[in-house]
């Protein structure tokens, strides 16, 4: 496929061809990476030369796969300065098609599906990553088939079943969801779409670095807040500086990656203070923030490779600390987040008051998502402390 040079391995180092679709490494599962020529590209593609390009994540297109892209108008999502912390920058992913992050990744993954002729995809999913396949495959006329834990919030259903996903609840986790799709999908003809399993999701995500240096000016902050539940955003960001800094938008300088996850699930925390290279599976994970309920990140050897190399951690956030985070973020700031966004306001509260940042380090925070998918969990946190005895509502009849 033209634009991607070859793909090649992120444990062995070997390399395998672009022109078919490709999973993992066949000699060590390892993650595969999209390679393109950026010697060539150096020069002719600037950061300068952009600026009137389309506001999505296509207008990063030599970095990209060269395809008919699938797109609903992904990313270039707004950065915005925080009201509370001057030093501060939301990257509000929550503006996104389908309402989260998962839509930069899928609409890449499905923009090479549809360019390799394949028909019928599945994911194992936490909720968001299943919306944006379901609205992608929709979009480029493909069969969708999510599997997802029968507790995910109800948007994440009722959006799958109305883009005409088939859509199969799960008892259980994505861990769960992930055994079914691998299971099944030789013998339905199913492409397995699963994070970090095919090589396009990840150079969605990257794209995510792209825009934030685009947007500070050719500037690299000095952290990024990344909510990781697979990790691919962190992955891909980390990808991205590497390759800018080959194309010559930036210098050797990158920002501190810390990973927050919620306390509830939080294998790469547990991972990182104990000072391993790779995850245990985690046992009972239990959290409102239901993307980063995943027990066992395929990605776990990079993520923790990218947190020790920037000088970053892996901070985890209690359920109670992220519906804080939740309302003070709506509050103060009118962004209202999804419960895995409004725990990267968790960490870096954690984060300054034990001096890691200063006031004066230019902080990214990532807003994975909009709270609008989760009305029901955030309906339910709420249910403890409501239920006032004068309602601050005028105007609505209802049976009280
Ligand atoms: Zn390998």
């Amino acid at each position: 496929m033209s634009g991607v040079a070859y793909f090649s391995c992120t444990k062995c180092g070997a390399t395998c061809e672009a022109a078919k679709p490709q999973t993992v490494c066949v000699k060590d599962g390892g993650i595969l990476f999209a390679r393109y020529d950026l010697t060539a590209l150096k020069g002719n593609f600037k950061l300068s030369s952009i600026s009137s390009r389309v506001a999505s994540l296509w207008r990063y297109a030599e970095v990209l796969p060269s395809a008919q892209p699938v797109t609903l108008g992904e990313g270039f999502t707004p950065l915005l300065p925080s009201r509370e912390f001057p030093k501060v920058l939301i990257k509000d992913e929550g503006l996104n098609p389908t309402g989260s992050f998962k839509a930069r990744g899928l609409s890449v993954a499905v923009t090479m599906a549809n360019a390799y002729g394949l028909k019928k995809l599945a994911i194992p999913s936490a909720g968001n990553a299943a919306s944006a396949l379901a609205a992608y495959a929709a979009a480029a006329g493909l069969e969708a088939h999510v599997f997802m834990p029968k507790d995910v919030p109800l948007a994440n259903r009722g959006e799958c079943e109305s883009y005409g996903a088939r859509v199969t609840l799960v008892d259980g986790l994505i861990s769960d969801c992930a055994r079914i799709v691998a299971e099944r999908s030789p013998k339905e003809g199913w492409f397995d779409v699963s994070t970090l399993k095919e090589p396009f999701r990840v150079e969605g995500k990257k794209t995510m670095a792209y825009e934030v240096v685009e947007q500070l000016g050719g500037l690299v902050p000095q952290g990024i807040i990344y909510p990781c539940g697979g990790g691919v955003g962190l992955i891909g960001m980390w990808k991205a500086f590497d390759e800018m800094e080959e194309l010559g938008w930036i210098g050797p300088e990158r920002p501190k990656m810390v990973a927050v996850q919620s306390a509830g699930c939080a294998p790469v925390v547990k991972a990182w203070d104990e000072g391993l290279t790779v995850t245990e599976s985690w046992k009972g994970a239990s959290t409102l923030a239901s993307g980063l309920r995943v027990p066992k990140p395929y990605g776990d050897y990079l993520i923790l490779d990218i947190l020790r190399k920037s000088g970053g951690r892996a901070v985890a956030a209690t359920d109670a600390e992220i519906v804080h985070a939740l309302r003070q973020w709506a509050g103060v700031e009118g962004v209202f987040a999804a419960p895995e966004g409004a725990a990267s306001l968790a960490a870096y509260r954690k984060l300054r008051a034990n001096g890691f940042f200063s006031a004066d380090d230019l902080v990214v925070l990532f807003n994975t998502g909009s709270g609008l998918k989760y009305l029901d969990v955030i309906d339910g946190a709420n249910k403890p402390i409501a239920s006032p005895p004068q309602r601050q509502i005028g105007g609505i009849i209802g049976p009280y």
